[in-house]
């Protein structure tokens, strides 16, 4: 079995990563290494945070590590809140409401999902993908799929993200793009 360690306690995103490796491939994930101590998301870039976590768990647990970070940009708000996304407000429905007011008299709607994904090897080696997935903030929820801000998110078609059956997500999404983008140098580089 080949072993990889992705550093999120997200069910989600697990499922996602083990749907696209197929069969042969064991897939820890943080709750199984409660003793590598909580990374401090600090850097200024997607891409920054994503390497702490990737560098943190594998030192910490001698395995091949991935880990993501992901946020909502925002043209009009100069890229807000970008990879301050999951503390933009306490809940995700005041972040909803905050992103609502704040975009209450744009002229332009534009956004993008972002998603940094970083692999390390025990050696400290690292890869690195990025996914985005376009779109627009919409004026009110639709939908109640996904998570976070996908029911204000409109793709090109015209639904939501929130609109979206799993597999219609990761076919579009921002993470999903990454995964794919980075599948191949983890197959080939991970023992
Ligand atoms: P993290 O990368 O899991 O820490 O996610 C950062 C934050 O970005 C989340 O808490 C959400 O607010 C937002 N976000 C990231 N990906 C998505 C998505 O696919 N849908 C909706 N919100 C997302």
């Amino acid at each position: 079995m080949r072993e990889l360690v992705f550093a999120t306690g997200n069910e989600g995103k697990l499922r996602e990563l083990s749907a696209l490796l197929g069969e042969g491939w064991r897939v820890r994930s943080a709750k199984d290494f409660p003793q590598v101590p909580e990374v401090v998301e600090d850097a200024d870039t997607f891409e920054g945070n994503a390497a702490k976590k990737a560098h943190a768990f594998a030192r910490a647990t001698g395995l091949w590590a991935l880990a993501d970070d992901s946020g909502l940009v925002v043209d009009a708000l100069d890229g807000a809140p970008g990879i301050h996304s999951a503390r933009y407000a306490p809940t995700e429905a005041q972040r909803i409401d905050r992103l609502l007011n704040a975009l209450a008299d744009a002229g332009a709607r534009s956004a993008r999902f972002v998603c940094a994904l970083c692999l390390a090897a025990p050696d400290g080696t690292t890869f690195t993908s990025r996914g985005t997935c376009e779109g627009e903030i919409a004026r009110e929820r639709r939908g109640d799929g996904g998570f976070g801000y996908d029911p204000v998110f409109l793709l090109p078609g015209g639904r939501s993200m929130a609109e979206l059956t799993r597999d219609e997500k990761s076919a579009v999404s921002h993470r999903g793009h990454a995964f794919r983008a980075l599948l191949p140098t983890l197959l080939r580089a991970v023992p």
